[in-house]
């Protein structure tokens, strides 16, 4: 026990870290670009929230929760994604009064207890952006040209844009009955779970992965079909849109993503290159979620994305990172006088932004230098009481090999150069 980590969960580090920060810096800089500020909310909330904010019938809140009683007797959930805290944080600090639309963007654990597999776990992590007080399709395809656009700075290449409207509310429900009138003939047929995907919301049926579902649905009534002139109207104009911007897609009706709350557009990125969990980031239009959480009626849409799938799909292209971070020198010494002095002296190349190691094993000379050699250390020098006696060091370029002889004091000076 003590020495096996939760199922589910994955230790980040190594050079699957490189990629990570590789992510993070990419997200950074993305969000930056489109006008969108980061918000960091609780890992923690009220079970109440994710109940009603990501919908009582989803899988999520039905099985998937991490859910306990806090010493104090209150029900708190460990939060299985990231809208849910972000919409009470925009009521609760009053965001809807500065100026609109608020765009905002996260990155955050989350939590799910799923059966663990590849791309799927226990723990895992989400980047998504939400943008509050516009109902208009530009703010839809500025969320997904910001999620296109992140794609492509990681190299993600390999990924498709599928797009469908579930319109409005009242399309929803014409759509619903259009599907349980259809499927009426099939009930016997339908998985445990659909039967009541059946009664409470039909429409999730089309989102079963279960494949005798799957058959029956191949001529079932699409959402796509039935949507009223306005809500068609938003769709063909995001659309128009998405090509303005040279945004490829493909209309997909099958798309209806398993949360409760979407209205309008849906859209998922998938990749056909990191097996069943292809879904690298899907999100949609949700203007009765903010309301459903106690806010005033409030348009707004958003997506997320896994970072451990955005990773898997970066290292299906390019394979797993090889890049450790490369420290710029080490300096060793011989003895306790030179100790000294290379400690004074590492200390210094740090606080000039020069990464420098030393020997913290009281290695030999040949033990350093090997060392220096693993850690891909740019350039050695190894100072001893010869080197203290003639005030010069020889610092080796470990690449080219060349060799410069300085003075003491002109090491930081001729890092400073040498480096970036
Ligand atoms: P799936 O159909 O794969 O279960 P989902 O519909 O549950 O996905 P969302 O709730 O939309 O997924 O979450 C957004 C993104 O978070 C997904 O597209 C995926 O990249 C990632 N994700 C969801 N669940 C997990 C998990 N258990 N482990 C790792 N990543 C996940
Ligand atoms: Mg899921």
């Amino acid at each position: 026990m003590l020495t096996n980590a939760p199922r589910g969960t994955k230790d980040i580090y190594g050079s699957y870290m490189n990629d990570w920060k590789k992510v993070e810096e990419s997200v950074n800089k993305i969000c930056t670009s489109f006008g969108f500020n980061e918000i960091r909310t609780p890992i923690f909330e009220h079970t109440e929230l994710f109940a009603r904010g990501v919908g009582e019938t989803t899988d999520i809140v039905q099985k998937e929760m991490y859910s306990f009683m806090d010493k104090g007797d209150r029900n708190i959930t460990l939060k299985p994604e990231g809208t849910a805290g972000v919409v009470r944080a925009y009521l609760e600090r009053k965001m809807y009064a500065d100026a609109q639309p608020t765009k905002l963007f996260y990155l955050t654990p989350a939590f799910r207890y799923e059966r663990p597999q590849a791309g799927r776990y226990r723990q895992f992590h989400q980047f998504g952006v939400e943008l509050f007080g516009s109902d208009k399709p530009s703010a839809d395809a500025e969320v997904i040209a910001l999620a296109a656009n992140l794609l492509n700075d990681l190299g993600i290449t390999n990924v498709k844009l599928h797009v469908n409207s579930l319109g409005g509310p009242e399309c929803r429900k014409k759509y619903n009955n259009v599907l349980k009138e259809f499927l009426s003939k099939h009930i016997d047929e339908l998985c445990p779970t659909c039967l009541e995907r059946y009664e409470k919301n039909p429409l999730r049926i089309l989102d079963c992965k279960n494949e005798k579902c799957q058959a029956l649905l191949k001529d079932a009534p699409l959402a796509v079909d039935t949507l009223d002139s306005e809500c068609k109207e938003h769709f063909e104009e995001l659309l128009r849109l998405l090509d303005a911007m040279e945004i490829e897609y493909v209309v997909d009706p099958w798309i209806v993503r398993g949360l409760d709350y979407y209205t309008r557009t849906v859209f998922e990125f998938i990749s056909n290159d990191i097996g069943a969990q292809g879904t690298v980031c899907g999100g949609g239009r949700y203007d009765k979620l903010v309301e459903e959480c106690g806010g005033s009626p409030t348009p707004a849409v958003g997506f997320a994305a896994g970072i451990e799938r955005l990773i898997m799909t970066i290292e299906a292209i390019n394979g797993a990172s090889q890049h450790e971070p490369k420290r710029d020198i080490y300096l060793g010494y011989v003895g306790e006088n030179a100790k000294k002095t290379t400690f004074a002296l590492i200390n210094e190349l740090r606080r000039n932004n020069i990464s420098a190691e030393t020997d913290l094993m009281s290695r030999s000379v040949k033990a350093q230098m090997k060392y220096a050699n693993k850690i891909g250390a740019k350039y050695s020098a190894i100072i001893g009481d010869n080197e203290l006696e003639e005030n010069s060091i020889r610092i080796k370029n470990m690449e080219t090999r060349e060799q410069t002889d300085l003075s003491i004091q002109e090491i930081v000076k001729f890092m400073k150069d040498n480096i970036k």
